[in-house]
């Protein structure tokens, strides 16, 4: 019997870990056989890794191959790289040692782009351990992968420059109108806030979330690793460029799984997907109950964990909440139509998102049919500029006794829960911040009460 093992990497949560492929081969009857992958994975990869060994002048075994995976796996795809490798170095055509192999093959050999590149290499470092994919234009099949680890030529892969760049014209300077909502949303995203938009379809709460999201400042390496490695973990391709912030808009269908995760292999949900960005939620009281009471915790936390036999690690869900509503069922009150809802339909609709969910809404903000006679402000360069500088603080502007003042009346006067006069602080503390004061003055609480959340 002859063996090999090539290590690999494994996605765990939003980190990579390392990993293994193992490869026995015996004679015997020609077959295939799988230890750590479902039946369903393990077809596939032996589907790929067979055609794709045969198309680059290979040969697969004859005998009886024995083919182990650890840890078991929470990824389809990325095995193929390191399990044709080991395959080759049983069959005795490659020479045995320590390297780190990953990526996805092609039935002709081809080696799809990895969109893991910078943490792959990033472990590796760290393991002190050469490693081979498709991370640079040089090594494109599986081909040029043997021939390098024939000769040892691995690869050096530079980190590619941020090909994300902040726009030249910010969407949100093409929508007219709102210009109060657009503020909100601009200090929802500089304070990490989360805000609730009310007002009727069609006065654009979708469109202005969509806009906004642009003015979050691009991530940092340790954010994009982690969301590209949470990314790979889904079957769709993301369209986000390098180091831009995620913003993710899920139908108010989705289901607890689809926002928090599950499923085996693990996959990521959208509070994952969005993190260090932001996630709209349009229709929040059209969501199941489920959804919103399962949203609760990790909006406050920022955090999800995953516990199970083999999987027990913690992921990041830290976007920042825009959610909608419409002011009543039938989506009319508020707007220039007349609302069809009785009183108690009217009651059903607002109560269906709780106090408790609610009161995870620092900011709300109700969306007005455009008034034609306000003035059209560019406001994209500089709230960007804005956000990116609260974001960046490390201290808050320390209080005017007044402010204070008002603070300690406010809270005894709505008699707040702790946590809402910790939101009305932070909240001030952002305005005064956005709007560069040195202070936190009178004037930002002011603001910051006028957007607590009530529910109509
Ligand atoms: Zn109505």
């Amino acid at each position: 019997m002859r063996t090999a093992k090539i290590n690999t990497i494994v996605p765990w949560g939003a980190e990579l870990r390392l990993g293994s492929v193992e490869v026995a081969i015996q004679r015997g009857l020609p077959d295939v056989r799988w230890v750590g992958l479902s039946a369903r994975a393990a077809q596939e990869h032996t589907i790929r890794v067979r055609a794709a060994l045969i198309s680059s002048g290979y040969t697969f075994p004859m005998g009886r191959v024995s083919i182990k995976v650890e840890p078991a796996s929470m990824l389809r795809t990325g095995y193929d790289l390191p399990i044709a490798l080991a395959i080759l170095t049983a069959a005795e055509q490659l020479e045995t040692f320590e390297y780190l192999a990953f990526g996805e093959l092609s039935f002709s050999g081809e080696l799809l782009l990895n969109s893991l590149a910078t943490p792959l290499v990033g472990l590796a470092t760290v393991h002190n351990m050469p490693w081979i994919g498709r991370v640079t234009q040089k090594i494109t099949n599986l081909k040029q992968v043997v021939q390098a680890v024939q000769n040892k030529e691995w690869p050096v892969f530079k980190s590619e420059s941020r090909p994300y760049k902040v726009p030249k014209i910010y969407k949100i300077d093409a929508l007219l109108g709102n210009s109060a909502a657009k503020r909100v949303i601009a200090l929802a995203l500089a304070g990490r806030h989360h805000v609730l938009l009310s007002g009727p379809p069609g006065y654009g709460k979708s469109v202005l979330a969509d806009a906004a999201a642009e003015l979050i400042p691009g991530l940092s390496n340790g954010e994009e690793n982690a969301l590209s490695i949470l990314e790979s973990q889904r079957l769709q391709a993301s369209e986000r460029k390098t180091g831009q912030a995620p913003y993710r808009a899920p139908h108010h269908a989705v289901t607890i799984a689809g926002l928090l995760g599950g499923g085996n292999p693990f996959r990521p949900g959208e509070l994952s997907l969005a993190s260090y960005g932001a996630l709209f939620l349009d229709e929040l009281p059209l969501c199941s109950r489920g959804v919103t009471e399962a949203l609760r915790e990790p909006l406050e936390t920022g955090e999800l964990r995953w516990g199970g036999l083999q999987q027990n690690f913690r992921l990041p869900a830290c976007p920042v909440l825009f959610a909608a509503r419409n002011l009543c069922g039938c989506g009319k009150l508020g707007s220039d139509q007349p609302c069809t809802c009785t009183g108690h339909q009217r009651a059903t609709y607002a109560g269906r998102i709780t106090q408790p969910l609610l009161d995870r809404f620092p900011l709300h903000c109700d969306l007005d049919k455009r008034d034609e006679k306000e003035k059209h402000r560019l406001v994209g360069l500089e709230y960007a500029a804005a956000i990116k500088r609260v974001r960046a603080r490390k201290d808050w502007p320390i209080w005017t006794k007044e402010a204070r003042s008002l603070l300690d009346r406010a809270i005894k006067q709505y008699d707040l829960s702790y946590r809402a006069e910790a939101q009305l602080k932070a909240v001030s503390q952002t305005i005064a911040s956005f709007d560069e004061h040195e202070k936190v003055e009178e004037v930002a609480v002011h603001e910051a009460l006028q957007y607590r959340v009530r529910n109509s």
